[in-house]
């Protein structure tokens, strides 16, 4: 009987693999029962099918963790409270280490496991060999345990998903495909089928690896590509301990889980089998390709050394099958910033089965609320750029993703496929002048500069990496004379029009309306009174503003500005970053070392902190903005981007004999660290208002006209904080932090470090936490007693404090 399709949904998922069937689960709980979820095939057919099952707690950041365990206990509830059996078992997992680089990383993930709420121990080889005893203890050296990880069978858990869905009045239709999304005015209006349109006020792409092209179609990113993924399946073995828990050697780049008295083998190999480059096939349900053994063979030989008796078994299975992957490893979930009301949920780097469950639920109340229920950021589609849909860049990104999962996670690793992507105008004179570069957002920046006769190539570990010292040197060119710094990828978006001051004014916190020529630093909130946004805003006449953010937000911040500007409102908004390159001059010197490069006045009178004026520089005519992220005078120069090298050469000329010295970002991070200048997406983000990231001196309260979230933050005020951002510093000088390492107060775990850097001027590794209080403690009180943070499994004192470690009253930028 063909597939009966109604005229009109009030949301149209398309996609039945786990992720469509958990939205749809989802939507209807929260009471949206007018829902159509359509299948090309059958359930399951495309991804879903052939997952391993493996469902783990603990992901790469607190927000994606809160989604896997979330998912974890949906599964058990669906099995064990409403009579869905969906096959979910809890094993619990271990890894092991046979190295010390990989026990450290071990141990410092139990750290932030801990941080995130999720149970965790670190074994000795002892207790691995007594939880999974058929490995070969030889070079064991430890690992941890994870007792709430588990397995679930991925096709019974997505009929259970279904199965509430439609008992709640869902319609799950298989064998209609989706040709086309159907827009008007921005807004996703429906689809196109194979058997009819469906008229939908929301449409939701969860359609695995089609999902792609379903949006380059129609002119929007979503930014995948598939892999092949391997893994095998033993015979039946006999006394093999049942409930065995899923064990994870990532060293040899393989996950084995037992299930009805056989072992399943899966893995994840450096360099990964590219699949449908010039397009996925539409027409062939439950894909698989032959086991490639020549591929595979290296990685297999190396379990079978772990576990010997791998060697001897036969294998029933062999198994090869399609999975996509994003260009940095993090699935993709929001409202697309190209087509309002069209949401996605797709590319999901091989934890599909394990974050349906909770993308299930944050998208369906995002959907129902309008905004996203937590800090999605990690995940948000809007961080993609519209470049990395480019197929080729795609392609060639796309083979080093699944090797990344289970590859050493080295603080500051840089992706070594798809590079040269954005380059600044200065980057070759940089290379040239022994800049190594590091990836972000497809750009190239500098990190760290390489002295004469040392090679611009990181060499990685947990302690003090190979740059180490260069960096602190390029830090004390800063604090001590002068250090320019590329900073090309700062986003530049021109604000322009009668209505442009008004608009601006309403979305920041601070007053922005002010004098043409002055640079406010602002927060964006959204109407919780969470920070969406902090930038600077910078006018340079009546109706002409330049919004500056950074690389990462280039999406983002600009679809907030859209989002927020009145359908009446006469202004236009240009993102204009590709035509200014931005070379920063920041130091006690940085007056000296500028001032013979131009006519203007730079002095404290003429020229004050957070002013802007349009100066001459060498040849070229540019905007100076003197600002900084470093804690130290100086100016960001916006330099059109022909005349960047001239101007760039000119500086280094005159500049390089008088002290200039050039400075990467991890010389910037540990600057601003000491100036516990905060980092979006680290420190601040849409869940944290400005009063508790300490920011509240840039919000004009009474303004004209108000601003958005500022009820919020009036209600927040008045009943009082429950949390504050703090800053520490590790009273022993040699330890280091990344990010979420766990803070200790008085013996008692209170918070996690949200982005760590060493300072080299104050000596010692810095962090920042929030700490919790109940509503009237008095402010000191939050900050009293014996804190610790835990780096690799050991205790640290630190000292915390308010003020900044470096400068705590701002005087240098005044200089
Ligand atoms: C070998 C292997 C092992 C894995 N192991 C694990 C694991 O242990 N744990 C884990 O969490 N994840 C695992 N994964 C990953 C997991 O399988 C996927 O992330 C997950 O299944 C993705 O689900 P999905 O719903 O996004 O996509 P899919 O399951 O691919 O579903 C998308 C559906 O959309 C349909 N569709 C596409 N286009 C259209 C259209 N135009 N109209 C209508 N329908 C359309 C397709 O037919 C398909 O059924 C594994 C993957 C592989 C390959």
């Amino acid at each position: 009987m063909a597939p009966q399709v109604p005229d009109r949904a009030q949301v149209v998922i398309i996609g039945g693999g786990v992720v469509g069937a958990s939205i749809a689960y989802h939507l209807t709980e929260l009471g949206w029962t007018d829902i159509a979820l359509l299948e090309r095939h059958t359930l399951t057919s495309g991804t879903t099918w052939h997952a391993a099952g493996l469902v783990g707690c603990l992901r790469a950041t607190q927000n994606m963790t809160r989604l896997a365990a979330y998912t974890a206990e949906l599964y058990d509830r669906l099995e064990n409270e409403m009579g869905h059996p969906t096959g979910f078992r809890q094993t619990g997992s271990v890894s092991v280490a046979d190295n010390p680089e990989r026990l450290e990383e071990l141990v410092r993930g139990a750290g932030m496991a801990n941080c995130f709420g999720v149970d965790v121990d670190v074994i000795g080889p002892d207790e691995l060999l007594d939880r999974w005893p058929l490995l070969n203890p030889e070079g064991i050296l430890g690992g941890v345990w994870l007792p709430g990880d588990g397995q679930t069978s991925p096709i019974d858990t997505t009929m259970a998903l279904a199965a509430v869905a439609r008992e709640n009045g869902a319609r799950v239709i298989e064998g209609v495909s989706v040709e086309r999304i159907r827009t008007a005015d921005g807004r996703a209006v429906g689809v196109d089928t194979d058997h009819g349109p469906i008229d939908a006020e929301y449409v939701v792409v969860a359609a695995g690896m089609w999902s792609h092209q379903l949006g380059r179609d129609i002119g929007v990113n979503i930014p995948l590509a598939a892999c092949e993924h391997f893994y095998l399946v033993t015979d039946g073995i006999p006394d093999l301990p049942s409930g065995l828990p899923v064990l994870r050697d990532t060293d040899n780049c393989t996950y084995v889980k037992e299930e009805a008295g056989r072992l399943m083998v899966g893995f994840f190999e450096l360099v990964a089998k590219p699949f449908g480059t010039d397009g996925i096939p539409t027409d062939r349900p439950n894909m698989q390709f032959p086991f490639d053994w020549d591929h595979m063979a290296p990685v297999y030989e190396g379990i079978c050394e772990r576990i010997p008796m791998l060697a001897e078994v036969p294998l029933r299975l062999e198994f090869n099958g399609p999975e996509s992957f994003t260009p940095d490893d993090r699935y993709l979930l929001g409202e697309t910033p190209e087509v309002r009301n069209l949401f996605v949920a797709t590319g999901f780097n091989s934890i599909g089965l394990q974050s349906a469950g909770g993308v299930g639920k944050v998208l369906a109340d995002w959907i129902v609320d309008g905004k996203p229920p937590m800090d999605l950021w990690d995940v948000d589609i809007r961080r993609m750029q519209a470049f990395q849909a480019n197929r080729r860049y795609l392609r060639d990104r796309s083979v080093e993703g699944l090797g990344l999962l289970y590859a050493m996670h080295w603080p500051f690793r840089q992706v070594e496929t798809a590079r040269g992507v954005r380059r600044s105008a200065v980057h070759d004179r940089l290379t040239g002048l022994g800049a190594c570069h590091g990836e972000s957002g497809g750009w190239e920046r500098p990190n760290w500069f390489a002295p004469e006769g040392v090679d611009p190539v990181y060499e990685y570990s947990y302690g003090r990496q190979n740059w180490f010292e260069h960096s602190a040197a390029e830090h004390r060119a800063c604090r001590e004379g002068a250090a320019l710094f590329d900073q090309s990828s700062l986003v530049k978006l021109l604000v322009q029009g009668p209505d442009a001051a008004e608009v601006l004014n309403r979305i920041s916190s601070a007053d922005v309306d002010t004098e043409p020529g002055t640079s406010v630093y602002t927060t964006w909130l959204n109407d919780r009174g969470g920070i969406e946004a902090d930038l600077t805003v910078n006018r340079l006449d009546d109706e002409r503003f330049l919004v500056v953010t950074a690389f990462s937000t280039q999406v983002k911040d600009a679809d907030w500005i859209a989002r927020h500007t009145p359908a009446d409102a006469t202004m236009t908004v240009t993102d204009v970053t590709s035509g200014w390159a931005t070379l920063g001059v920041f130091g006690p010197e940085a007056r000296r070392i500028l001032s013979p490069l131009t006519d203007t006045d730079l002095g404290n009178e003429a020229f004050p902190f957070g002013t802007l004026q349009e100066i001459d520089l060498a040849y070229a005519r540019s905007i100076a903005v003197r600002r900084t992220y470093m804690g130290e005078l100086g100016w960001e120069l916006y330099v059109p981007t022909e005349f960047a090298v001239g101007v760039f050469d000119a500086l280094w000329e005159s500049g390089a004999p008088e002290g200039l010295t050039l400075a990467g970002y991890h010389a910037m991070n540990s600057l601003r660290m000491e100036k516990a200048y905060r980092h979006w997406g680290d420190d601040i983000a849409d869940e944290d208002t400005p009063l508790e990231a300490g920011l509240s001196w840039g919000v004009s309260w009474d303004k004209p006209g108000g601003f958005i979230g500022r009820e919020a933050l009036i209600a927040q005020r008045e009943a009082g904080l429950t949390r504050r951002l703090v800053q520490f510093r590790l009273d022993d000088p040699e330890p280091l932090l990344y990010h979420d390492e766990p803070v200790f107060r008085d013996g008692r775990l209170v918070g996690r470090i949200t982005s760590g850097m060493y300072g080299h001027t104050v000596g010692g590794a810095l962090g920042m936490s929030y700490l919790g209080s109940e509503p009237d403690t008095p402010r000191p009180q939050v900050i009293e007693g014996t804190f610790e943070v835990g780096v690799n499994g050991e205790r640290v004192p630190a000292t915390a404090s308010y003020r900044p470690f470096y400068d705590p009253d701002s005087e240098r930028v005044r200089l």
